[in-house]
């Protein structure tokens, strides 16, 4: 990429390593960490709702504010049982994002196109890895009627990352996001994998103009290659989301990052002033949740009021909108941040 600005903190050696705002009274024994904190995909950081209704349960030891009550009615049926008769995967179930309950009760929800196999070893993340299936050619059709029927009107697109495929899936998006413009007229936001090798699937994602394009830094360069995996780098992500600019200035950026992975707030503030240099609008901060024993621990639990302080630095530097706090994930009230309305 030929645009790329300045320079990326990634660059900047030496640092200070400390945990974010002080000493780490909250920091767990990742032992003590269960299934029932199960985290997802693609920055979706999620987790399983136990049986006993509650989303964590105290006696698990986690912070009070990781509690929460599963909301009452049977909501969230519709939305699921549409999604199974259109056969249709979402990251809220694959990667077990706490908020589905909620969003599901909202009639909404992220469509998880290409299959529900990823080609990446992510270690944050809860998709199936392995040898992904072949497409699906009527995919595209699928999403369109789920999103006309469940009356979207910012409809969340994402995928696993399909490096097995000659442009990483970008054609394949490409179909998705016209079909369900064509047909429910909605706005389309998608969340996409690296196409760090294909970079002409990329181009094709941005031909199709959607509205939002999201693309996760879900970490900071000292923590990369061991949270997403040897093959992703920084300075791609951030060459990524000025590309998509530099095609199409009408596209609104944005990304995230899971916070509590071990990062020092130095090195967070430095990796969102790279955000902002590469001219992201968006930014979604929210915490990272072990999904299982075999994923990376959780360094750290961040306080409510950290987030609530870091959402205030993130705007002073100049990101449109910034959703911060425990629960927030890439596509928790996306519409909301699209548009000209408050978010959490
Ligand atoms: S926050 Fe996003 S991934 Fe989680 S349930 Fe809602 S729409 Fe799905």
């Amino acid at each position: 990429m030929n645009d790329s600005p300045m320079k990326a903190s990634s660059d900047i050696n030496s640092k200070s390593i400390l945990p974010i705002l002080g000493s780490d009274a909250s920091a767990p024994n990742p032992a003590s960490q269960t299934d029932s904190a199960r985290m997802g995909g693609c920055g979706s950081m999620g987790g399983t709702i136990p049986a006993s209704g509650k989303l964590f349960e105290p006696s698990r030891r986690l912070p009070s504010w990781l509690r929460r009550e599963v909301p009452k009615g049977n909501g969230n049926q519709f939305t699921s049982e549409l999604l199974k008769e259109l056969k249709l995967e979402t990251v809220c179930e694959n990667a077990k994002c706490p908020n589905r309950m909620e969003c599901y009760a909202q009639k909404t929800a992220t469509f998880m196109i290409l299959g529900n196999v990823c080609t990446r070893p992510c270690g944050f993340c809860a998709v199936s890895r392995g040898r992904p299936e072949n497409l699906q050619d009527d995919e595209p059709e699928r999403v369109a009627e789920a999103s006309a029927r469940l009356g979207l009107k910012h409809v969340v697109i994402t995928s696993v990352t399909r490096d097995d495929l000659p442009d990483g899936g970008g054609e394949h998006f490409y179909r998705c996001i016209l079909a369900v413009r064509e047909r429910t007229g909605a706005a389309v936001e998608v969340l996409t994998p690296d196409f760090v090798r294909h970079r002409h699937g990329l181009d094709r994602v941005i031909e199709a103009a959607p509205e939002v394009f999201n693309h996760n830094m879900e970490t900071v360069p000292r923590l990369y290659r061991r949270v997403r995996g040897p093959k992703s780098e920084y300075r791609w992500t951030l060459e990524l989301l000025a590309h998509v600019k530099a095609r199409n200035p009408a596209i609104k950026t944005k990304s995230g990052l899971m916070l509590g992975l071990g990062e020092t707030r130095e090195e967070l503030l430095e990796c969102l002033a790279d955000l902002r240099r590469y001219h992201c609008d968006f930014l979604t901060l929210g915490q990272y949740l072990q999904p299982g024993p075999r994923y990376l621990p959780v360094v750290r639990y961040v306080p409510p009021e950290e987030f609530d302080e870091l959402r205030q630095i993130a705007k002073s530097m100049g990101f449109r909108k910034v959703a911060s706090g425990p629960f927030v994930r890439s596509s928790y009230h996306a519409r909301d941040m699209a548009e000209d309305a408050p978010v959490a």
